[in-house]
């Protein structure tokens, strides 16, 4: 059996699928005719969760932190509370029904009782409710509960949908590929499997109706194709690729510490996209000449609470420190979207991406705001670092970050805490309103970074995170060509330097596009570096440039696919 799914990372994994079910639990008031049996097989699933927690505690102190190791003692508490557990009970006893519904039923009087609280922390404990009363529930049903961070087996991991918080608690080491149901292109979690190196295709609807635990899988994640059971002459075919693939890697290391230059002698930067300290290591093997885009929300998930400003601050400097003088741009905070944080209470939301986000939600909690441009101007004496506001709209929401930025400076001086007074401060392009106005934001900052992700999700109006909706990526559209113009145009009428951060930029027909609109830099995943290395030094942008009109002026991707080909494939020839 074979699938095509929307490709998300390169690669190709032959192992045995792990199936991870969601199953919908049936919570509707239903009688039971035995209420003791009932009330002792919730005991047993209580006890369940309460030994699971503890590992969990365990686990998360040795693999991550004190503070993540709290929201699982948090947790533990939830599940062992006495007065809760009796009511369960009682309602089992009194009322004859199934603890699956009186699970539900205490739940909901306690998340009730809890959203009445003024303690903005403890009205944040609601989603650490939510959590024990499902992981009690699955207990009761026998269902099987997975952490990532546990994984010590070599698998293919099959599932509905993973989000982008649960992505980081792979363990690439163990995990060989990732096939999922759900998930678009670009959303977080299709790039953290990029980050993580894991061979990924998501968008297969009925994957889980026709793939069992213990499957051979072979997964193609350049194709976006995901074969089950296949024949063993097909593994041999799949394992003569993966040699191929690895001697192509091989090949690039005569580019490693080379400059990024055209055949037209146009120098570029090539930089790295990172979420945390531990894909240092990948920037350097990857040979970024920099860091592009240091998305800082990853600091904040799987956690309690917000990282102090020390902690901050000791991340950031060894970041910077790692990075021996070359540029950083680190982005401040990019929550909400498809990476809400349960400890900051954001409002429930219908369309979360085009709610309150990034500095939207920072207008909101502008101390944690101000925690974080402290933990960044401190650091900044180490090392050559500028910072970046992500989903800037409106010239107002950079005049508002700016303005934060500067009383951050003044009470540094006047604490005596030393910090740079010249940091860059840039912003990402990545709402069609900025792109429009981009000529007014030029003025007022000193640099951009084009965030296509979120650019092209915004102008097709189609959430990056719906598979339905993949075929709406469209980087070479007609449409995003032409902000991208007023964009670039805006950058070099004013000195600023443009860059791009969205993984438009580490595809090979669309980056030469970008190059000759005078993106200077583009910022990606590190493994995709000596790759675009190699692909840049036999590219030369002159025929593109002269043929900039026609391709702004195509109606349809299609037709500007059509034109860089032909342009490809003459210089080939
Ligand atoms: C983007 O939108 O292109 C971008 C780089 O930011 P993120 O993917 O984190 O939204
Ligand atoms: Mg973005």
């Amino acid at each position: 059996m074979q699938f095509k799914g929307i490709a998300i990372n390169h690669g190709i994994a032959i192992s045995e699928a792990m199936k991870l079910e969601t199953i919908k639990i049936d919570t509707s008031r239903r009688t039971i005719d035995d209420p003791i049996e009932e009330v002792r097989r919730f005991r047993v699933a209580v006890h369940k969760s309460e030994e699971q927690l503890s590992r969990l505690i365990q686990s998360a102190k040795e693999t991550f932190d004190e503070d993540t190791a709290r929201i699982f003692e948090a947790q533990k508490m939830i599940a062992a509370d006495i007065e809760a557990n009796a009511m369960v009970e009682n309602l089992i006893n009194s009322e004859h029904v199934t603890a699956t519904h009186a699970i539900d039923v205490v739940k909901d009087q306690y998340i009730a009782r809890f959203e009445m609280i003024d303690d903005p922390y403890l009205r944040e404990r609601i989603s650490d409710i939510k959590d024990v009363t499902m992981r009690t529930l699955r207990n009761f049903l026998d269902q099987t509960i997975v952490d990532f961070a546990s994984f010590k087996e070599h698998v293919i991991i099959v599932a509905e949908d993973i989000n982008a918080s649960e992505m980081v608690r792979i363990d690439p080491r163990y995990i060989r590929g990732i096939v999922l149901a759900k998930g678009g292109k670009t959303s977080h979690s299709a790039i953290i499997a990029r980050l993580l190196g894991i061979p990924a295709v998501f968008g297969i609807k009925d994957v889980l109706s026709y793939v069992a635990s213990g499957d051979t899988l072979v997964i193609d994640g350049s194709d976006g194709d995901v074969l089950v059971e296949p024949d063993q002459d097909v593994i041999d075919l799949y394992e003569a690729k993966i040699l191929d693939l690895t001697s192509e890697i091989s090949s690039l290391e005569v580019f490693r510490g080379e400059p990024t230059l055209t055949k037209d002698q146009t120098l570029v930067k090539l930089s790295a996209n990172i979420q945390s300290e531990s894909d240092l290591a990948s920037v350097i093997d990857g040979d970024a000449e920099g860091i592009g885009l240091f998305r800082t929300e990853f600091l904040y998930v799987n956690r309690a609470q917000p990282p102090t400003e020390d902690e901050q601050m000791d991340a950031y400097v060894r970041v910077l420190k790692a990075m021996k003088e070359k540029p950083v741009v680190i982005r401040t905070i990019d929550i909400g979207g498809d990476k809400p944080l349960s400890y900051l209470s954001q409002p429930s939301e219908s369309n979360p991406f085009l709610g309150k986000r990034a500095l939207r939600l920072c207008y909101d909690h502008k101390e944690v705001f101000q925690t974080q441009l402290r933990a960044l101007y401190r650091a900044s004496v180490v090392g050559d670092m500028s910072i970046m506001f992500p989903m800037v709209t409106t010239l107002q929401d950079v005049l508002w970050a700016k303005d934060i930025a500067k009383g951050v400076m003044n009470d540094l001086a006047k604490e005596g805490i030393t910090h740079k007074k010249d940091v860059p401060l840039g912003v990402m392009i990545e709402v069609p309103s900025s792109a429009l106005i981009a000529d007014v934001i030029a003025r007022h900052v000193d640099f951009f970074s084009i965030g296509t992700n979120d650019l092209i999700q915004y102008t097709f109006a189609a959430d990056r995170t719906n598979e339905d909706l993949s075929y709406l990526y469209q980087p070479l559209h007609p449409a995003i060509l032409k902000l991208i113009r007023m964009v670039t145009d805006a950058a070099l009428k004013h000195r600023i330097p443009v860059s791009v951060c969205g993984e438009m930029a580490s595809d090979h027909l669309c980056a030469p596009m970008l190059l000759a609109f005078g993106v200077t830099s583009l910022s990606m995943v590190p493994s995709y570096i000596l790759p675009m290395r190699k692909a840049l030094h036999e590219t030369d942008l002159n025929p593109i440039r002269k043929q900039l009109i026609d391709v702004v002026s195509s109606v349809s991707e299609e037709q500007v696919i059509e034109i860089l080909t032909s342009i490809q494939e003459g210089e080939q020839s």
